[in-house]
């Protein structure tokens, strides 16, 4: 009968539980977990010599799941997996079914969305007719993976029901044993545009419409706020930074770039522009940069229905600028 636990193959040391020395290898289960401390060798076979290997049979044998699983520790000290560019090139083609650029053709020209899927290297997948690929390609120009996916070619949002379409390209690709280490959504661009002030959102699409409208800065996403960390930040060191958070996070947000920014010494500015836009209106929507045109239809109707008598002027100006001043102050520059 095969053995079931074994010497933990990493050889990582810990306290020899006899003579206290850092010399000791634990055993771990199938699965990489450790068991409790007494299970296990000592390097020092001739001065110590404390060995006590488990016995299959032995129904007593406890874990130790306060440590890491050895799979999961190897895997994460290894080198992150890469997928081929030629897989990149294949993907940025077929716009015509993909449900993102289909909305963005509703709203911008062809000509400017096509250099920005160009620069981000968007691309268009087959999974569910036309879902869209964004590749996080690192500052060295590895592609990491990409996001998958599918959007409502009609109203640009997620496709959420019956379940999310989301995926990612290594799993797709059917990648075995991949190890995954994402970056910025964007990152590969900060070498191309050393000089541009930096701005962080959360989600790859909006970033993507804020290069369009706004391409004298350089727009990266985290894709989520657990993504926003120091690991995923420290290739911004020496940058100017601002950070757009939704405004349902915008607490959590600010308080991540407060470690991060003492971390690395980087001065990420958290911008109150959307928390303000947004005041009279419910921000556990989650408003972002890519919702402005929502908002100002939502502070509009908000106006409406307290029944302000305010002139049809007023009101499009509302709509069209709700916090124009407001968003030149935050960045300090006059080019918006
Ligand atoms: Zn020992």
């Amino acid at each position: 009968m095969k053995n079931k636990y074994q010497l933990d193959p990493s050889s990582k040391k810990f306290i020899c539980p006899k003579c206290e020395k850092k010399r000791y290898v634990r055993m771990i289960d199938e699965l990489g977990n450790y068991l409790s401390a007494e299970f296990g060798r000592c390097d020092r076979s001739n001065s110590c010599g404390y060995f006590n290997y488990p016995q299959n049979t032995n129904p007593d044998i406890m874990l130790d799941l306060a440590l890491p699983n050895i799979r999961f520790l190897s895997k994460k000290d290894g080198p992150p997996s890469l997928i081929p560019d030629y897989y990149v090139e294949q993907s940025q083609k077929e716009y015509e079914r993909n449900a993102f650029y289909l909305y963005l053709i509703t709203l911008f020209s062809e000509q400017d969305i096509q250099r920005v899927f160009a620069l981000y290297k968007v691309g268009t997948s087959r999974k569910w007719n036309g879902a869209t690929v964004f590749w996080q390609i690192s500052i060295q120009n590895e592609v990491r993976t990409a996001k998958v996916i599918k959007y409502d070619a009609s109203t640009g949002k997620r496709i959420k029901q019956p379940h999310p379409l989301m995926t990612w390209a290594h799993r797709l690709l059917n990648l075995k044993e991949f190890n995954l280490k994402q970056v910025l959504f964007g990152e590969h661009l900060l070498s191309h545009f050393p000089n541009q002030t930096v701005c962080i959102v959360e989600s790859e699409k909006t970033a993507i419409i804020m290069a369009i409208k706004h391409p004298n800065y350089l727009w990266l996403a985290t894709g989520g706020i657990q993504e926003f960390k120091a690991e995923k930040i420290k290739v911004l060191m020496g940058r100017n930074v601002v950070v757009f958070p939704d405004t349902d996070f915008h607490f959590d947000w600010s308080q991540r770039a407060k470690s991060i920014s003492k971390q690395f010494n980087l001065n990420l500015i958290v911008s109150e522009y959307l928390v303000n836009c947004t005041i009279s209106l419910d921000q556990s929507k989650g408003y972002d940069l890519a919702d402005l045109d929502q908002i100002n239809v939502d502070i509009a109707n908000s106006i409406k229905r307290e029944g302000e008598s305010y002139s049809n002027d007023l009101l499009i100006l509302i709509q069209r600028n709700p916090c124009l001043f407001e968003l030149i102050r935050v960045f300090d520059l006059g080019d918006f």
